[in-house]
């Protein structure tokens, strides 16, 4: 190849006179080219002439050609510490000033963006969508919420030290390279060859307006599903968490569900982007009969990991209602909930300063929501709502448990869990539980209470199968 070989081949890929151009290649990837990087430079000044612009990102490892056009004396650098840019032609100062005061390092008034604006192409040349850096303007248009905050300290234009925090930065790993697929199909990116390599050629107007549209439907379009990648599992619970912050209810999940010893639980839950456990076992053993600095270290390891105990839950209650109470007390737990029936630790618990739920266990809900009421007439109480116990108590769940029991009127929890009717657990509304219709009539209600995955009496499958399996439900509501 030489330079006239290349340029001509740029023309008939539809580049012309005035376009603006940022590009992202590999020398290597055209094979043997008369008059190296240079050569492939100067072909697409030619082409894209006086009027034209052409711009190369210049962080992370650079390749020769890089290298030496940003060393070209007419480059202008962007003048922002990340995500920087060079740019030679008509409108390189317009596209790259005051980069650094932009509120991110890819997103509005950056480069990357006034490109799109002003009807520039993105190309790649022998590269792949993971060195597409205008993904990153996606990502932060987005405002996807596993993406962070970098801090750096530079020196502006005007010569001043600044030290500034770009917001939605990217993070370690993504799969941009399973995004390809969906510019080809549009059918808004051109695919040629020039010597060996593969040239991909699209309007960065295009780009963003796909890529978005993308986001938009799947927030974790550009992340990968390897389960050993802990980049994207972390990046995945981040996206989940941030889903839950726009619902009302408060989500738990069982210590049971979310694994056996306290670091596995903490990994669980943090996997499931999922920040508040209830207390029922650990190691197998039940909770409400922990030694009391147990108990207290167990609470302080979870609040170190930013996971807070939503309640104890004790399936049964100890003899001395009064010792467990100040223990749960002590501990720092605020709530606990204890079998419907268990009315004189109820008593005690909140003379001790504890939040007392019941949850039902084989009464059928008249019995069970009477108790609540009568008790309630003296000390403030909620219900915790178990839909499987119901079942077992052979009870419709929501058509007759919820309704005839006025839960409404005294649901504090609703336990997120199902089952058929002799009590084997199944995956969310694949049981008789009626699962569904209790998570949407309480969304409905706006209800500020808590759900909590795997409560009482456990769950089938792991906490990442529910928690997916939940947020499967909601978004299908
Ligand atoms: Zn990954």
């Amino acid at each position: 190849m030489n330079k006239n070989e290349i340029a001509a081949a740029l023309r008939e890929m539809g580049l012309k006179n005035g376009d603006k151009v940022l590009l992202h290649s590999s020398l290597l990837s055209l094979g043997k080219v008369d008059g190296g990087p240079e050569a492939v430079i100067d072909a697409f000044l030619e082409v894209l002439g006086k009027e034209g612009t052409l711009l190369m990102p210049i962080f992370g490892s650079l390749g020769i050609l890089t290298e030496i056009f940003r060393n070209r004396p007419d480059a202008v650098h962007s003048p922002c510490p990340v995500g920087t840019v060079a740019a030679i032609g008509a409108d390189a100062e317009a596209l790259c000033k005051d980069h650094w005061q932009a509120a991110t390092a890819h997103g509005k008034d950056t480069p990357f963006t006034r490109l799109a604006d002003m009807g520039g192409y993105v190309c790649l040349m022998g590269v792949d969508q993971d060195r597409n850096t205008s993904l990153h303007s996606v990502e932060a248009l987005l405002e996807l919420p596993y993406l962070c905050d970098t801090t750096r300290t530079f020196e502006t234009p005007e010569g001043e030290t600044v030290t500034k925090t770009w917001k939605y930065y990217p993070g370690p790993h993504r799969d941009f390279i399973g995004v390809d697929r969906f510019f080809r199909e549009s059918g808004a990116m051109k695919i040629t060859r020039i010597g060996n390599s593969q040239v991909r050629l699209i309007k960065s107007r295009d780009l963003l307006d796909i890529g978005m549209a993308l986001g938009r439907k799947d927030p974790a379009f550009v992340l990968c599903d390897n389960p050993e990648c802990a980049d994207c599992v972390k990046q995945r619970a981040a996206i989940y968490a941030d889903r839950m912050k726009h619902e009302a209810f408060q989500l738990s999940a069982s210590s049971r569900l979310a694994g056996r010893y306290i670091p596995e639980i903490i990994e669980n839950l943090a996997a499931a982007g999922i920040q508040a456990v209830e207390l029922d076992y650990l190691q197998g053993r039940a909770c409400a009969f922990m030694a009391p600095e147990k108990l207290a270290a167990a609470v302080a390891e979870f609040s170190a990991a930013g996971v807070s105990v939503s309640a104890l839950s004790a399936a049964v209650v100890p003899n001395d209602a009064e010792t467990f109470a100040a223990n749960v007390k002590a501990a720092g737990i605020t709530r606990v909930i204890l079998p419907v029936g268990a009315a004189e630790a109820g008593k005690i618990a909140v003379d001790a300063g504890l939040e007392v739920f019941f949850r039902n266990s084989d009464q059928t809900a008249i019995a069970a929501s009477k108790m609540i009421n009568d008790f309630n007439l003296n000390v403030p109480a909620k219900a915790c709502f178990n839909p499987v116990s119901f079942l077992k108590a052979n009870e419709t769940p929501f058509l007759k448990s919820y309704r005839q029991g006025r839960f409404i009127k005294i649901i504090g929890q609703l336990d997120i869990t199902d089952a058929v009717w002799d009590g084997t657990l199944k995956p969310l509304a694949r049981g008789n539980g009626e699962i569904k219709e209790l998570i949407s009539i309480l969304r409905c209600h706006n209800f500020s209470g808590t759900f909590c995955l795997g409560g009482g009496t456990g769950a089938a499958g792991t906490l990442k199968e529910n928690a997916d399996q939940l947020l499967d439900l909601l978004d299908n509501m």
